[in-house]
């Protein structure tokens, strides 16, 4: 049924209303807030500046005047207890609305007005409409957000006549009998009878969003494209130069199974900073490599792209490998793609955006994305040669709880490296106020003394008010260390490869730097870090950042330093200081905070829900990944 049956909303009125067109799409559309007009005030006992309703009769019809060009409509109204003028502005309509004597009932703003109470523009309902049944006063009324020219009043008018028209009939069923009926928690997320009403009500419709969404997510999952099918030899032509670990082996097993599978990899691989999750791509990339096709390793940084090709280049003896990144010079760029075009390099590690540029692969068989990019369906297709979808495989060192990867890559399975390689010592991290730099000064020059290197994170470029900045930073720093190699680097910088190049050959002793050597560089000689003006960060960032040091064997440290005594920032610096594992520090998060500081959501295409909210309502969540488990 169309709205504009609904009596009061014509066409220019459902014209507004864009995305309402049927009673059933109004009736799903929700509040976006509640304000509980349940408590009655006598005109005696309202409070100056809060909003507060009250049942008064009207002594005096409504009288209108123009002062300064604008109109004003004022009424005098009265309760057992006092009196009490009414104001509305620039509505004169209203003088024809009230009459002497009857009752009404007014929520609006009380203020002080030369002594005088009034009441602003107030929300009105006439008593007996009030008795039948109420839609906006004497109860939990809700809020709704409306285009300009609807009135949250004609809009709870509309949606009371809607309620009534729908009928007892259930229309979504749900494979679990605990929950509210739809009908039902439909009327109450409108106008709730009670607060129980109301939460039972939202926790039917909240299931019922997060069940539908899973439910699609796992369909897609089930959607396989084929995938070309992949025999995994042994490794004897790839170059080790460690024992993997457990965990690493279990998701090379997972990989394995998928290429062999006749369907397309779709997998996820998680592994927190340092896990070790290169070796596990290249291994992949070497089952492909040797079954004779071809792979592409897409990183979202040339520094990272030109790290992957330093880190393959010893895991891999006569294997031709290319390097296709912004910098490169345009007759070198076409060399490669020439020689892509010819079939010459069997792998090719680039950015996203020039490998996607010309997708010209023969044979293309594997696809792997480093750092949380999604890869859609799109893309794939346009990787595709003839129909053959290459696998993909995504890593990740956002450690994700799990109820949280169900969405965020329900279409995608997930394999997790559980465990750091052996002999690594846990970074050890301590939160202290810049009292102490002067001491750390000293430590500074100790472990560059011993060979070692150092990263200062400063949240600014240049100079800003209370906040550290690299530039000046460093100018100090050399001034103070005069024989120590200092350099600097930040995201305005064009030569930024090269200095991190020369930071990772020792070139340099103390880096210098902004937010921008967070991502998956890989230093081993570097085992100090220091975080200016911590408080400045959030806990996802702090963690990604410590994980430049501890990648060596020798003991890593992480000093962050904050003058900050806000109570959170002091928490998240003790979770820091308390544990280096990823995954607890993101439960931690996500129970303080919500997912969104932790992972930046639009980031990752996170859903957007009606009604549901990932954080709080995480256990319904857990409720329905229960529910279709079973
Ligand atoms: P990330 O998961 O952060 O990408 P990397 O793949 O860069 O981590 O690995 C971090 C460091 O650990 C590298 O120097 C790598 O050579 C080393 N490494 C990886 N796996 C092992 C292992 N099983 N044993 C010892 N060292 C390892
Ligand atoms: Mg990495």
């Amino acid at each position: 049924m169309q709205i504009t049956e609904i009596p009061g909303i014509g066409t220019a009125r459902a014209k507004l209303l864009a995305n309402v067109h049927t009673v059933e799409d109004l009736v799903n559309y929700f509040p976006r807030n509640y304000v509980d007009r349940t408590q009655i005030k006598t005109i005696s006992s309202l409070d100056v500046d809060v909003v507060q309703t009250i049942k008064a009769t009207i002594v005096q019809g409504a009288d209108n005047s123009v002062v300064k060009g604008k109109n004003i409509t004022k009424l005098l109204l009265s309760d057992e207890g006092g009196s009490l003028e009414i104001v509305w502005f620039g509505r004169a309509y209203l003088k024809h609305v009230f009459k002497e004597g009857e009752t009404y009932i007014f929520t609006g703003k009380v203020r002080e007005n030369f002594y005088k109470l009034q009441m602003e523009s107030p929300e009105y309902e006439k008593i007996d409409e009030l008795q039948t049944d109420s839609v906006n006063s004497g109860r939990i009324v809700p809020l709704y957000t409306l285009p300009k020219g609807i009135s949250q009043k004609m809009f709870r008018k509309w949606m009371k006549i809607a309620l009534d028209m729908v009928s007892d009939k259930e229309t979504v069923t749900l494979p679990v009998t605990h929950l509210m009926p739809r009908v039902e928690a439909i009327k109450n997320i409108h106008f709730p009878t009670s607060n129980e009403a109301f939460y039972a009500a939202r926790h039917r419709l909240v299931f019922e969003e997060f069940f539908f969404m899973q439910l699609a997510l796992s369909k897609l999952k089930a959607a396989d494209f084929p995938g070309v099918v992949i025999d995994c030899r042994n490794l004897s032509n790839f170059f080790l130069p460690f024992t993997l670990t457990d965990s690493q082996k279990a998701v090379i097993e997972d990989i394995k199974k998928d290429l062999h599978s006749g369907k397309c990899m779709n997998r996820l691989v998680q592994g927190d900073v340092g896990s070790g999750k290169t070796v596990v791509a290249a291994i992949a990339a070497y089952f492909a490599v040797s079954a004779g096709y071809k792979v592409a390793i897409m990183a979202p940084t040339e520094v990272l792209a030109r790290q992957h090709l330093k880190q393959f280049r010893i895991f891999f003896q006569g294997v031709k490998i290319s390097l296709l990144v912004g910098s490169l010079l345009e007759r070198e760029k076409r060399a490669i793609y020439e020689a892509i075009a010819a079939d010459e390099p069997q792998i090719i590690i680039g950015t996203h955006a020039l490998i996607q540029e010309k997708p010209i692969f023969n044979k293309l068989a594997l696809v792997i994305t480093d750092e949380q990019h999604r890869f859609g369906v799109k893309q794939r297709a346009s990787l595709s040669n003839k129909g053959i979808y290459p696998h993909t495989m995504i890593m990740t060192a956002t450690p994700i709880p799990r109820t949280l990867a169900l969405i965020l890559y329900g279409d995608m399975d997930i394999s997790t490296i559980k465990s750091m390689p052996p002999n690594r010592q846990p970074i050890q991290t301590f939160c202290v106020n810049s009292a102490y730099r002067p001491r750390i000064m000293v430590f500074i020059e100790k472990q560059v003394a011993l060979g070692n290197q150092v990263y200062i994170i400063c949240p600014a470029i240049e100079d800003a008010e209370g906040i550290n900045a690299v530039i000046t930073y460093t100018k100090v720093l050399q001034n103070a260390l005069p024989h120590i190699p200092i350099t600097l680097i930040h995201g305005k910088l064009k030569n930024k490869d090269e200095i991190m190049t020369d930071f990772a050959a020792g070139k340099y002793s103390v880096l210098v730097a902004t937010t921008v050597i967070e991502v998956g560089v890989d230093v081993p000689k570097a085992n100090l870090i220091i975080i200016e003006n911590a408080e400045r960060f959030g806990l996802a960032q702090l963690h990604q950042l410590r994980g430049r040091v501890g990648r060596g064997s020798v003991q890593s440290y992480c000093i962050l330093i904050t003058d900050s005594k806000n109570a959170q920032t002091l928490e998240r610096m003790r979770a820091l200081e308390s544990t280096t594992d990823g995954f607890v520090l993101s439960e931690f998060d996500l129970k303080r905070r919500g997912p969104g500081d932790f992972f930046g959501l639009r980031q990752h295409g996170l859903p957007e829900f009606k009604i549901a909210n990932l954080y709080t309502d995480l256990e319904i969540l857990k409720e329905v990944q229960a529910t279709l488990k079973t």
